[in-house]
């Protein structure tokens, strides 16, 4: 298997992986280096990527975007109502998240916002394993930091119904930030070089300060606009344009989700014109009623309507840098990613905010991949990958809650919003019995509205109070894993044991309750042949508690399923694609034969025979046309099979005379 990493994006994705010479692009299979981040479904089967957004102005309804907004979205959040002015399909609530009920295979039916991005994810890992030729199996998925548990956990399992196991889900711009670090040759030996890492794409606006030295990386503080992107400012300019072509045709495009869809393309046209132009004509084809709509913009105009929008242009910035505890001056480089920095206005003022001139060191479409990929060779047993150390920055304040019980505290702040993660911490209760443990967002006003505060409960079981003591005193290890998941990774119960020691050796300090290895490792009593002892008192692991988890990822019924859907979904698309083969090359057997049999061929059948043939190709082309238009691949083989058993005969006398001839020039060479 090849080390994935994937860059979802709202708009499209980049599919990177991580081989013996570097990190590649991973081309799709029109050869672009991203792919639409598309779903769409049809009579038969669904079209996925390319050709799902070729297909989209004909099959609006039917055909989801912005996957990557929809995931585990909550139809509370103010969210809910702004990805359903975006949807042209039949944005819907199943168990209070987002979903999406589409007429497919000629029935109306509902998925959930995990199983579409479960269904892109294998599409983009069908690419891959199309073009590297090897399996994929692990992936890292890059997702947007203001993602929550909740979301993470849905985007891991998507991967697991794509048949992909998630060895990391990280923040897209701590990907790019690590891809930077790994290759940029001049990095500092000592003091660090601060970096600001600014990734604006088609939804969302992110950045995060990092503290970068050879081999190593920090962040230090990241914030967002979830509403700030490449999206924002096509949607300024088609308002704009509905305005006019109401006034100067008498239409509403807002009436219209097909002529609105369309004037959306050409808006996004118009803005990366704008870019590079400083005017942009719009013309658009019967976008209704039959008129073709006419309009220009300027690059000012523009800049005009998008002026609310560039206002909020410094926010994440200064926000990222509060956390950080920086100022503006302190930040050495500033590296821009992302589609939409390409926009000129957003540049100015970006490097306003820094007054400083930004870098694009990093490719702008591809960092976020790439770094995925190196992260996810990382995490492989096989790949051989240069040492790199990165801590990620907690987002949200976590706090774990108890029963009380005789304890002084119900509950602790194990994890606080700015920390750093991967992190472990042990928690001691005494207990009497079995118990829960709740993790819960510390200060629900943080998190994007809409948002559970509940992270996960779990339930600790085996607890038994060992002999002499009047509770279990048991040890809980809490770790933020490298996803950014809050978790209980194991419990154990410990007991105050009496050990003898060597008077001479130093004796060592009891272990803190920071650190679960130590402990661990002091179960062993050192046998020494000298007689003189002391007796000493430590805590051992006398048993293990079981950790059951009840969160947010799917269970192991619901995760079948979707796997099982999934799977009859891929089966369904490839006997699709299969019997469009088998007829595109019956169609193409049917002109070759019938050409060749006035050619090549002609001298080496009766006159009955091709006569009778014709007839037969005729019958199966106009069979083609009509009730073969749409047959079973089972009948494209038949027919053409049975064409060629007269076609291969003829064919084989042809051939029969080409060796003969061949023959006979090189025995007259010889000679
Ligand atoms: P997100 O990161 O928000 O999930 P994404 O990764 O799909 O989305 P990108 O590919 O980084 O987004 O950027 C896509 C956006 O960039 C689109 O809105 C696109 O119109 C815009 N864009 C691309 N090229 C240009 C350009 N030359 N000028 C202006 N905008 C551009
Ligand atoms: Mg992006």
């Amino acid at each position: 298997t090849v080390p994935f990493g994937v860059d979802l994006g709202n708009n499209s994705s980049v599919v990177a992986v991580a081989r013996n010479r570097g990190i590649d692009v991973v081309v799709n299979e029109v050869s672009n280096r991203s792919t639409p981040s598309v779903v769409g479904f049809g009579r038969k089967n669904r079209a996925i990527g390319e050709s799902g957004e070729s297909q989209k102005t004909s099959n609006l309804k039917n055909t989801i975007s912005n996957l990557k907004r929809l995931l585990s979205l909550s139809t509370e959040s103010p969210d809910y109502e702004v990805e359903k002015k975006y949807a042209s399909y039949n944005l819907t609530d199943k168990d209070g998240f987002a979903a999406a009920k589409v007429n497919y295979q000629g029935q109306i039916q509902e998925f959930t916002s995990t199983e579409l991005v479960a269904m892109y994810l294998n599409k983009l890992k069908a690419i891959t394993e199309k073009e590297t030729k090897v399996n994929v199996s692990d992936i890292c998925l890059a997702v947007p930091v203001w993602y929550t548990e909740q979301q993470r956990r849905a985007a891991a399992d998507a991967c697991l119904i794509a048949g992909l196991n998630p060895v990391r889900i990280v923040n897209d711009v701590t990907a790019a930030a690590v891809g930077y670090g790994v290759f940029k040759t001049d990095l500092p030996e000592d003091k660090s070089r601060i970096v600001a890492f600014i990734d604006i794409g088609h939804s969302s606006y992110a950045c995060s300060i990092a503290a970068l030295k050879k081999g190593e990386l920090k962040i230090l503080g990241t914030a967002y606009d979830k509403h700030f992107g490449g999206r924002d400012f096509d949607r300024v300019i088609t308002e704009r344009l509905a305005d006019e072509f109401k006034q100067k045709y008498h239409f509403d495009i807002r009436t219209n989700a097909k002529a609105y869809s369309r004037v959306m393309k050409a808006a996004e046209k118009v803005k990366k014109i704008l870019s590079a132009n400083t005017s942009a004509p719009v013309n658009i084809e019967s976008v209704m009623n039959d008129v073709d709509a006419q309009s220009s913009m300027t690059r000012e105009e523009l800049e005009e309507l998008s002026a609310p929008l560039l206002a909020r242009a410094g926010v994440p910035i200064e926000n990222a840098l509060k956390i950080a505890g920086l100022t503006v001056d302190q930040v050495d480089s500033i590296e821009l990613i992302g589609g939409c920095t390409r926009v000129p206005a957003l540049k100015q003022k970006l490097s306003d905010v820094f007054s400083k001139p930004l870098s694009f060191t990093l490719n702008q479409d591809e960092a976020v991949a790439k770094g995925a990929a190196f992260i996810c060779a990382i995490h492989s047993p096989t790949m051989r990958v240069k040492p790199f150390k990165f801590e990620d920055i907690n987002s949200f304040s976590v706090t774990y809650w108890w029963d009380q019980g005789n304890e002084d505290a119900d509950h602790l702040e194990v994890f606080p919003k700015g920390t750093s993660y991967p992190s472990t911490k042990m928690i001691t209760l005494y207990r009497n019995g079995d118990f829960e443990i709740t993790a819960k967002y510390t200060n629900p006003e943080e998190l994007p509205a809409g948002t559970s505060e509940d992270i996960a409960t779990w339930k600790i079981t085996g607890v038994e109070i060992p002999e002499g003591e009047e509770s279990a005193a048991c040890k809980i290890k809490v770790r933020q894993d490298p996803s950014g998941f809050y978790t209980i990774q194991a419990g154990y119960i410990v007991q105050e044991k009496e050990f003898k020691e060597l008077v001479e050796k130093k004796v060592e300090e009891p272990s803190s309750e920071e650190s679960a290895k130590n402990e661990d490792e002091e179960e062993e009593e050192k046998p020494t042949p000298e007689p003189e002892y002391r007796t000493i008192k430590k805590l051992v692991k006398v048993k293990d508690l079981n950790v059951q988890y009840h969160g947010h990822a799917l269970s192991k019924d619901a995760l079948e399923e979707s796997l099982e859907k999934e799977f009859k979904m891929v089966a369904d698309d490839k006997l699709v694609a299969e019997t469009e083969d088998r007829k595109n090359a019956l169609e193409e057997y049917i002109y070759d034969l019938r050409g060749k049999l006035d050619g090549e061929y002609a001298a080496f059948a009766s006159e009955s025979e091709k006569e009778s043939l014709r007839k037969k190709l005729t019958a199966a082309e106009d069979w083609l046309y009509d009730d073969g238009y749409d047959s079973t691949k089972a009948k494209y083989i038949a027919k053409y099979e049975e064409l060629a058993s007269t076609g291969n005969l003829i064919k084989m006398r042809y051939q029969q005379k080409q060796d003969e001839l061949k023959q006979k020039y090189q025995k007259k060479r010889e000679q």
